[in-house]
């Protein structure tokens, strides 16, 4: 490619991918802020507001490649916080069992530790094992930053659809294509030389930062992921802006959500 890519095949991605997350997940917190100068939190914060987390009432959760836990704590603190809600709960899955330590030991200083309220889960968001997460069990699905991770998008997408609920909610938060044509140039150099730089410097491991910066440029643009979620059996575009996606800093990031029927 032109800037120097070699495509990666699947079963090697897997293998990547698992290498990037073992070698931040103590510094994943600080990785994060230090690559998006702390704009993730933002997103994240934007990300979870919108679905409003125990507005009707307590609500089971499954956040899916959920990491050090980000996602899950905001849920919880949000429905605390607007709704006084603290019977929602959320499930972490995460294919890395460096990442979910981290989030364990993160919890602890939190007042949801040893409650229902927060459990941590190693399995594939490709496959989750059946006989632990059910088919209809859940009122929200959430994946943040996860899914371009993932070998195959549409087994994340059956796998979502199969676990929530009728009428449940599946809501990702992604990297997508930067449709501004003022800020795109601007993301690319940031993306294709700071990041892998950054990476470099934290963690001695340039390859794997290259990895993921290519990930970001090969995951689908918003139409084609909406209709991914489309075809695997959701309903899109109800809620935000009258579209499927709601794109944040025209588009770095996005919010793609979809309704199960
Ligand atoms: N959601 C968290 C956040 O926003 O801070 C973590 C995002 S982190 C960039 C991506 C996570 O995806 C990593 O923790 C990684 O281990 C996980 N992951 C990658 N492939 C996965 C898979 N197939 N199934 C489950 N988790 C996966």
């Amino acid at each position: 490619t032109s800037f120097g890519f070699k495509t990666i095949p699947a079963h090697e991605k897997e293998s990547m991918v698992k290498n990037v997350f073992d070698s931040v997940a103590s510094n994943y917190d600080l990785m994060n802020d230090a690559m998006s100068l702390g704009v993730h939190r933002l997103w994240k914060d934007e990300f979870v507001s919108s679905l409003k987390p125990g507005r009707r009432g307590p609500m089971r959760c499954i956040d899916v490649a959920g990491g050090t836990g980000d996602i899950a704590l905001r849920l919880l603190d949000f429905a605390r916080e607007k709704y006084a809600d603290r019977e929602t709960s959320v499930e972490v899955v995460d294919i890395n069992a460096q990442m979910l330590k981290e989030g364990h030991r993160r919890f602890k200083q939190t007042m949801y530790h040893n409650t229902p309220q927060v459990s941590f889960h190693e399995a594939n968001a490709q496959e989750l094992p059946v006989e632990k997460f059910i088919d209809n069990s859940y009122d929200l699905y959430t994946i943040a930053f996860g899914i371009r991770n993932c070998t195959s998008i549409p087994d994340v997408l059956k796998e979502a659809y199969r676990v929530l609920k009728p009428g449940a909610t599946f809501a990702c938060l992604e990297f997508n294509k930067v449709t501004n044509p003022l800020l795109g140039p601007i993301y690319d150099q940031y993306s294709f030389s700071v990041i892998p730089l950054l990476g470099t410097l934290l963690t001695g491991d340039r390859a794997s930062y290259q990895y993921l910066v290519e990930s970001i440029r090969k995951f689908p643009s918003q139409p084609e992921f909406a209709q991914m979620i489309r075809d695997a059996g959701f309903v899109t575009g109800k809620d935000i802006d009258g579209a499927a996606w709601n794109n944040l800093w025209g588009g770095v990031a996005c919010i793609h959500t979809g309704v199960k029927v």
